[in-house]
């Protein structure tokens, strides 16, 4: 009897990915799934993708509930969108992964303003936007996790992704200035920076690049969404309260 209360009684959370349609995003959607939060799932351009982690998170743990919200986490009026929708169904936001992002790679000289822009667009001003909606949120429920997904090329830089790399330096900073903001309110706002994992994002490199990468990674294999996934799970629970404003690394070593 008392085991049965003991798995009936689970605390209601709610968790929100970006760009959880695939990839690392979808991993982190079934992860925390896994662990009894609530997801939205948000994605921008495919709905069939969306709803197939849908499936799936509902397949790791069929006592949770899901909303899929389309958007583009990039632009003000949608993230405002979003975050009512998400209200509408939940009666908060707990944990705020974001996740969403692009790249356009190209060496300096040969990079556009347009591709330079669109970068950080979406993977920088996504990641403020969000912040500023979702936090206001946990700013009156006095609680929140915030993880922010950069990546080992914001924190070495990295030839040919001078827009990516300024991206995900720059989550690095927003993630350090949310700490410091926020931290008194109960809320937390942590990076992981991910090394070579294996997704759509990278499965488009050259044999060349891939080679010379595994040559950095220790581990000798590339990282897998999950392996990512296992280090946002433990951010966004109540166990990492007093983490606030790190980066963790997820690269299997990369030197
Ligand atoms: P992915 O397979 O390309 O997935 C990225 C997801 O983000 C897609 O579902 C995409 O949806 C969504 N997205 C992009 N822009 C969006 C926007 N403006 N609004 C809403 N959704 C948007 O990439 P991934 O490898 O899983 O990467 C996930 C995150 O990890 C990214 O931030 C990436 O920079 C980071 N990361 C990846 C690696 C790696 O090795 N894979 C390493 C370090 C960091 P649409 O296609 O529909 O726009």
């Amino acid at each position: 009897m008392e085991e049965t209360i003991k798995k009936n009684e689970r605390i209601e959370r709610t968790a929100l990915v970006t760009g959880a349609g695939r990839g690392i995003g979808r991993a982190i959607a079934v992860r925390l799934a896994k662990d009894g939060f609530d997801v939205v799932i948000n994605y921008h351009s495919n709905q069939q993708e969306a709803e197939a982690t849908e499936a799936l998170c509902h397949e790791a743990n069929p006592d949770i509930k899901t909303l899929l919200v389309q958007g583009d986490v990039s632009d003000e009026a949608d993230v405002q969108r979003m975050v009512e929708e998400s209200t509408a169904a939940f009666p908060a936001i707990d944990v705020l992964v974001n996740n969403a992002g692009i790249t356009r790679d190209n060496l300096m000289l040969r990079m556009t303003p347009e591709d330079f822009d669109a970068v950080l667009r979406s993977n920088l001003r996504s990641c403020f936007l969000m912040t500023k909606f979702v936090g206001r949120l946990m700013l009156k429920k006095r609680y929140g996790r915030i993880v922010n997904i950069s990546s080992v090329v914001g924190l070495h830089g990295n030839a040919g992704q001078a827009n990516y790399a300024a991206s995900k330096a720059g989550i690095v900073g927003l993630t350090k200035s949310t700490a410091l903001e926020y931290a008194s309110r109960g809320i937390t706002a942590n990076a992981v920076a991910p090394g070579f994992i294996e997704t759509r994002m990278t499965e488009v490199l050259s044999e060349e690049i891939k080679k010379q990468m595994m040559s950095r990674i220790p581990a000798g294999h590339f990282g897998h969404p999950e392996d990512i996934a296992n280090a946002v799970s433990f951010l966004a629970s109540e166990q990492s309260s007093y983490i606030n404003g790190q980066v963790l690394s997820v690269d299997g070593g990369m030197q």
